[in-house]
């Protein structure tokens, strides 16, 4: 059988913290999981020794569980030139990002470039390098910063193959970053994943290299090629489809990259709220063929 790294994006809080996060994934039937270290939308974070890292891992290694990744909180924004003391925020805050991802036994902390707020794509992007740099220089943890390919809502950087390369071309460390590769932002930026799978493939092979995708985020979208707007929707009911999703998964040049579901939540019948993950049937689905 051929064995595919995947699993979804859990939390982690309570008692328990990275020991809950290990039970809930292998509740989805996962071998891999992602989790932010804290809520994303803020920078408060509990200490190391808070977050049970020992009894989450001796649990993992029994439920087959070999492998994490770690998602930086998505208010980080390197790319500020507007606020400086935003700026210095976030290079400090993603210094120990770094140290606590190293601390969780990660390899892999995924990063959103940021956003350039109206200051031009080259503005924001010398600002991001000058943040990577900033904090890779002076840094030795055995992690690496994986870039995420982003939707281009707004003012995101980040949102064509050439702009990740450009971060690429001024960071010191090249050696210290990855990408990570989000179906759905990917599709939403424009890129024919569905009409064209090799074709896209291809291009980022040849801007990026196919080697540097450290992690696939497996999402369906909402929204139609090149809408610009980051709606993430469930396996098969958007507008990338079941089997351009599964060809990803199942595809050889990825066999070694961990594939992270971060599909909405459902609700139960009859409410709105949204109270049911959909990651075991989703995960199920993506493995068979
Ligand atoms: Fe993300
Ligand atoms: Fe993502
Ligand atoms: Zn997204």
């Amino acid at each position: 059988m051929e064995k595919i790294k995947i699993g979804s994006h859990v939390g982690m809080a309570g008692k328990e913290m990275f020991l809950a996060s290990v039970k809930e994934a292998e509740a989805y039937g996962a071998n891999v999981l992602m989790l932010y270290t804290g809520a994303p939308q803020n920078t408060r974070r509990k200490e190391i020794e808070e977050l049970n890292i020992e009894a989450g891992w001796e649990y993992a290694k029994k439920a087959g569980i070999e492998e994490i990744v770690v998602h930086a909180p998505y208010i980080i924004n390197l790319a500020n030139t507007v606020k400086p003391e935003i700026f210095e925020l976030a290079t400090e805050f993603l210094q120990k990002e770094i140290h606590r991802t190293a601390a969780m036994r990660s390899k892999i902390l995924v990063l959103h470039p940021g956003s350039h707020l109206n200051e031009g794509v080259e503005v924001g992007i010398a600002q991001v390098v000058k943040g990577l740099n900033f904090v890779l220089d002076n840094n030795d943890d055995d992690v690496y910063i994986a870039l995420e390919t982003m939707a281009g809502k707004g003012s995101e950087l980040g949102r064509t193959f050439e702009e990740l390369k450009m971060i690429y071309d001024g960071v010191h460390k090249k050696e210290r970053l990855r990408v990570c590769f989000d179906t759905c932002h990917v599709n939403d930026a424009g890129y024919n994943l569905v009409g064209d799978y090799e074709g896209v493939m291809q291009k980022f092979d040849e801007v990026i290299g196919l080697e540097q995708i450290a992690v696939l985020h497996i999402n369906d979208s909402l929204n139609s090629c090149g809408a610009h707007k980051d709606r993430h929707a469930n396996i098969g009911e958007g507008q990338i489809g079941f089997e351009t999703l599964q060809k990803i998964v199942h595809d050889e040049r990825f066999k070694e990259v961990p594939k992270i579901l971060e599909t909405p939540w459902r609700c139960a019948e009859g409410s709105d709220k949204k109270t049911i993950p959909p990651y075991k049937e989703e995960i199920a689905r993506l493995k068979g063929f």
